[in-house]
């Protein structure tokens, strides 16, 4: 049986009450055991990443660049077996568990190269002699808050960059899938970290992550969860001493606007893989699918048939497409949610049933509604289950209005053969990730992600725009 346990200050810690980390594709099969770590422990981890700060953020680049390139190696080396770890923790199929394991490779290796190129600039004074350097310095001790629904590419896309530029690093992953991110852990320090610059704690957020959030020695917090633990966060970083520098990624609830003119086969596609993929437990899933009047019972009669030949079944079997939802408690917010739906009059076209297959698991058809109002509890509030509201609109500019009409703007698509309403869709959607054609779930391992309004809050994540956020800018000023 995998242990789970902790790393502080580069020992391996097995102590304290442990709980059973189990399969959602078979409730007789535990993952492994993890600790649950304690308020004191979280403590310890941050004296710990402090106490190894100024040496880490004076390494070479070259050091740096080692270690994490050697743990990009052993990463893309194990994607199959870390691959099905996670498969079987968290209940995405095999293939997007080995494609997740292989993204968090890719971002240890982006970042390494990152240590190199950490640059500044210089600026010309406006008055006579004196030189301006622009710098940018690590900024001490961060603290990473992560969700359970991609438990090694988002500790990934955190702790690459915080380790790249210079920090030291206290992680708490979500306490019911941790293996993924406890194997990332296990890599990283093997691949050589000096003791204490990083430290994986996990455990409760009200215990572990209250801890992160008021502690005077973390200088920063990078948050991916919830909007309402999101908002707790905010509160928390603003009213710590010294305040935090935080970030937020939450909740979506994405749309896709497919157009009369749309490839009816693209389209398809496009909502059944943002829609229903992964469980539709993605931020960036695709929940309400607005669709013009003039092909909208064509596309629910081609949706509903893709759907119909999609698999439900052990997340690591060949052949399946979607596999269980990740615990009991969000299958019972996924049904409540297919229950509110009928309520407020919508119909469901298809799915949302229980299912039952080989092994006990969490199994749940997927959903599609038509005859959904903008205004419905199921079209404004994130589910996070395979769960999808179709809208009818009359044109592209209700479509427009209605796809901007939410209280989220992390992704957005339109499938359309139309330059015009391709353009125009790109420049007015309040969204931070656009998609024209193509699913709105995911974008490459190298470029920015994040959004607007309650999806997000602060500096987007990944690639060179990480910066911003694992980086304080320094100006100095010198007269020779
Ligand atoms: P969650 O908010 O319940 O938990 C996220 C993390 O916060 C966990 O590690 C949890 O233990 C911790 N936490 C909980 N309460 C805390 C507290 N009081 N103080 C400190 N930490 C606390 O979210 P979840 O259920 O794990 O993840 C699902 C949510 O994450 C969805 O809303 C989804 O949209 C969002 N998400 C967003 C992105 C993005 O990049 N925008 C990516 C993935 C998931």
């Amino acid at each position: 049986m995998l242990m789970f346990n902790n790393l502080i200050d580069g020992e391996w810690l097995s102590d304290g009450a442990r709980a059973p980390n189990v399969n959602p594709s078979d409730t007789k099969d535990i993952v492994g055991e993890a600790v649950r770590g304690t308020r004191a422990q979280a403590e310890a981890a941050i004296a710990a990443a402090k106490a190894a700060f100024p040496a880490w953020s004076r390494s070479t680049p070259q050091a740096r660049y080692d270690i994490l390139k050697k743990a990009s190696d052993e990463i893309l080396a194990r994607k199959d077996e870390l691959g099905r770890l996670l498969s079987r923790e968290e209940g995405k199929t095999l293939p997007e568990g080995v494609g997740e394991v292989a993204r968090a490779g890719q971002i240890f290796a982006f970042f390494a190269g990152e240590c190199l190129r950490m640059a500044g600039e210089k600026l010309a004074s406006v008055r006579p002699g004196i030189d301006i350097e622009i710098t940018r310095e690590a900024l001490g001790v961060v603290g990473l808050i992560t969700p359970w629904n991609f438990p090694i590419a988002i500790p990934a896309w955190k702790i690459a960059p915080a380790l790249a530029y210079g920090n030291t690093v206290v992680i708490k992953p979500a306490d019911l899938v941790p293996g993924s991110t406890w194997a990332l852990v296990d890599i990283l320090h093997r691949a050589g970290l000096p003791k204490g610059v990083l430290n994986l704690v996990i455990g409760r957020g009200s215990e572990v992550g209250a801890v992160l959030l008021e502690h005077p020695d973390v200088a920063a917090i990078s948050f991916t969860g919830s909007v309402a633990t999101g908002q707790k966060v905010a509160a928390a970083c603003i009213a710590s001493r010294p305040m935090k520098k935080f970030q937020l990624e939450m909740g979506g609830k994405n749309p896709l606007v497919v157009l009369d003119d749309a490839d009816l086969k693209v389209a398809v596609e496009c909502a059944a893989n943002s829609a229903f993929f992964s469980t539709g437990q993605r931020c960036t899933a695709a929940s309400r699918l607005i669709v013009t009047a003039g092909i909208h019972d064509k596309f629910v009669e081609a949706l509903t048939e893709r759907m119909r030949g999609l698999k439900v079944d052990d997340a690591v079997k060949a052949g399946t497409d979607i596999g269980p939802v990740v615990d009991q408690s969000q299958l019972d917010q996924d049904l409540k949610y297919i229950s509110i739906g009928k309520d407020e009059g919508a119909k469901l076209a298809f799915g949302g049933e229980r299912l039952n297959r080989e092994a006990p698991g969490f199994y749940l058809q997927p959903a599609l509604f038509t005859d959904v109002s903008n205004k419905m509890r199921i079209a404004r509030e994130e589910i996070f289950g395979p769960v999808a509201a179709v809208i009818r609109v009359k044109d592209y500019a209700e479509a427009l209005a209605t796809a901007n009409d939410t209280d989220f703007g992390l992704s957005s698509g339109i499938c359309t053969t139309s330059l015009k309403y391709a353009s125009d869709y790109k420049r007015n959607s309040e969204a931070g990730m656009v998609m024209v054609n193509l699913p709105i779930a995911g974008v490459d391992y190298h470029v920015p992600f994040g959004g607007r309004k309650g999806s997000s809050f602060g500096a987007r994540e990944q690639g060179r725009y990480a910066a911003e956020f694992y980086t304080t800018v320094k100006t100095a000023y010198t007269m020779p």
